[in-house]
């Protein structure tokens, strides 16, 4: 099972600590609306993982495109949250993309890249 993205080192989300709450909750969380999105990710990051890894299933063209817009339904998610990569300056945005050992990777636009596997592992 994957991690959830604010549980993984060098990702931040772009809810700054003292915004993004809910009127009158009195902490500094981020709002419901943004727990909401990382969980999201998390299970359509695990979903897509699984398809992705399932090798009973045909890879037929729709397969692929299944696959496909899973990845990027996560993606949006991602998106939606702001979550970046903050290892280097200034922060990155990150994707899910396919890794180079067959499984989903989180990596970022910093030059050279950061990624890490679902389950919240530096590879690089
Ligand atoms: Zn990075």
């Amino acid at each position: 099972m994957p991690v959830q993205l604010d549980e993984i080192d060098g990702i931040s989300l772009g809810v700054p600590a003292t915004g993004g709450r809910e009127p009158g909750t009195g902490t500094n969380e981020p709002a419901t609306a943004t727990k909401d999105l990382i969980v999201w990710v998390r299970q359509s990051a695990d979903l897509a993982s699984r398809l992705i890894g399932d090798t009973r299933t045909p890879t037929t063209r729709a397969f692929t495109m299944a696959v496909t817009a899973a990845i990027q339904s996560v993606n949006a998610l991602i998106t939606a949250a702001s979550a970046h990569c903050d290892l280097d300056d200034p922060p990155a945005d990150i994707e899910l993309r396919p890794g180079s050992s067959g499984g989903l990777v989180l990596r970022c636009y910093h030059s050279p890249s950061h990624e890490w596997k679902l389950d919240g592992t530096r590879t690089q």
